[in-house]
C-alpha cells in the first residue's frame, strides 16, 4: 500500500505517476472534502517560466520542463490556455541592471 497525504496537485501528480509506472493499492487522504480546497484550487494559474530562478539551476530547467508539458497537456485535453507572453518593468533606473539581467535569461 502507497500512502499519499494530500489531494493538491502533488499529491495527484505523484498518484498519477506512480500509477502509469503500474503500482496498485495507492490511498491517498485528504483532510478536506474534496480535492484541491488549498493552495492548488486557489492559486493564480499562470504557468511560471522560471525566469527568477538562478539560470541553468535545476529548479529553473524543472520549471520550463514543466511549463511545456502542461502547454501540451492543455492544448490536448482542449483546457484553455491563454498565451500572452509576459511583461517585467521596472519602476527605478537603478533597476535596469536586474532588467537586463531577466532579460538575458528569458532569451536564453
Ligand atoms: C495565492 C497563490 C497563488 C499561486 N499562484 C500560482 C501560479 O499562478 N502558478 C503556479 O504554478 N503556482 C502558483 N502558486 C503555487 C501553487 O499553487 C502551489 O505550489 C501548489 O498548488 C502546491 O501544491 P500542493 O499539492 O503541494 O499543495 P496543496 O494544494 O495545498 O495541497 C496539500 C493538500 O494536503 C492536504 N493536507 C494538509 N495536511 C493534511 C493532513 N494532515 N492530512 C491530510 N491531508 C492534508 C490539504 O488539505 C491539501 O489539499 C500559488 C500559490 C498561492 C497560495
Amino acid at each position: 500500500m502507497i500512502l499519499i497525504c494530500g489531494a493538491g496537485i502533488l499529491g495527484l501528480s505523484i498518484a498519477k505517476c506512480l500509477l502509469e509506472e503500474g503500482a496498485e493499492n495507492i490511498l491517498i487522504i485528504e483532510k478536506e472534502g474534496d480535492i484541491g480546497f488549498h493552495a492548488s484550487g486557489r492559486n493564480s494559474g499562470v504557468l511560471h517560466a522560471g525566469i527568477y530562478y538562478t539560470p541553468d539551476s535545476l529548479k529553473a530547467k524543472l520549471c520550463l520542463k514543466g511549463n511545456l508539458l502542461m502547454r501540451y497537456f492543455c492544448k490536448e485535453k482542449g483546457i484553455p490556455l491563454i498565451e500572452a507572453g509576459k511583461v517585467i518593468v521596472t519602476k527605478k533606473e537603478e533597476e535596469i541592471k536586474t532588467l537586463m539581467e531577466l532579460y538575458s535569461r528569458a532569451r536564453r
